[in-house]
């Protein structure tokens, strides 16, 4: 553990390397299908790489899983452990996230996954709530999960820019993902028209399409709103989404439960908020339920995100 804080996330910071060491979980994990094949998380992503990084949905991961598989090589864990263990750590140097568990045992894996079972950001909610829900998760699950774009960047999205964050705050599990992608847009941070891109309503901020679909539609808009301004609620729906996961395709009961190792996060103050410039006029409101909580703006003019740098 004191190897990876040390010499993969920089003496336990909350940037570039644990942004895509989390995508690395969800990339590996989702990989199962009841019918269609695919070990969940069980470190294919990392064995069966020459297979897994050809898929679409994977580009770009062959960078953090270079820099993983010299840990991988002097540790015991094997890959899908190491993956889901990396992330789980990962997270856990971000002031706010949750103290989350981690289960060891998960056997290597003995086959790739089979392509197509990664939803991408250009997906229908439908296609991708249905994905999803075929490797066990809900609706409600789905939305715990993006919880983890609080703190992630696009790399490959926008083939011009690099390290660009989905929320103004990046390095901290906050709630301002949720509050941000409900802002309209009206804007592209680089070059318009990428697939899978929608327009964002601050400069620098990246918004993907799938993340501005889920936020306004009827069957996941009122999860989301949900957790705009609920910091308890986000950390205890993340943890235990995340927990499911990372267990995709393995038996809770073989493993061992080994939380314990794990540091407790950094705490944070919640400060939801609307980034300076913006008005409650600016919410897309779209949980037919209950009004949007209410938010004052950062005083000041707008100001721009700055990109995350690795
Ligand atoms: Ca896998
Ligand atoms: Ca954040």
């Amino acid at each position: 553990m004191e190897d990876l804080q040390k010499n993969l996330f920089g003496g336990g910071e909350c940037g570039e390397e644990v942004h895509e060491s989390l995508r690395l979980t969800f990339h590996d994990a989702i990989g199962f299908s009841p019918t269609k094949g695919g070990g969940g998380a069980d470190g294919s992503i990392i064995i069966f790489n020459d297979t897994e990084l050809a898929f679409h949905a994977n580009i770009g991961l062959d960078k953090i899983i270079n820099k993983q598989k010299p840990f991988i090589a002097r540790h015991t864990l094997t890959a899908g452990d190491f993956v889901q263990f990396a992330g789980t750590l990962g997270v856990s140097n971000c002031p706010g996230a949750p103290k989350l568990k981690f289960f060891l045992g998960r056997p290597n894996a003995t086959a790739p996954s089979p392509d197509l079972l990664v939803p991408e950001p250009f997906d229908s909610v439908t296609s991708i709530l249905s994905r999803m829900g075929d490797a066990g998760l809900t609706p409600d699950e789905v939305v715990a999960l993006l919880a983890s774009h609080s703190v992630a960047a696009s790399d490959h999205i926008d083939p011009t820019l690099q390290g660009v964050p989905f929320d103004s705050t990046p390095s901290t599990f906050d709630t301002q993902f949720f509050i941000e992608v409900q802002l309209r847009g009206t804007l592209f941070p680089g070059t318009g028209g990428n697939q899978g891109e929608a327009e964002s309503p601050l400069k620098g901020e990246m918004r993907l399409q799938s993340d501005h679909d889920l936020a306004r539609d009827s069957r996941t808009a009122c999860a989301w709103q949900s957790l705009a301004t609920n910091q308890k609620k986000m950390q205890s729906q993340f943890a235990d989404a995340f927990l499911k996961m990372g267990l995709i395709g393995q038996n809770q009961h073989n493993m061992v439960d080994c939380s314990e190792v794990l540091p407790t996060p950094p705490s944070l103050k919640p400060n939801p908020h609307l980034p300076a410039g913006e008005t409650m006029n600016d919410i897309e409101q779209a949980c037919a339920t209950s009004p949007f909580p209410s938010l004052t703006a950062q005083p000041g003019p707008a100001t721009s995100v700055p990109p995350v740098s690795s």
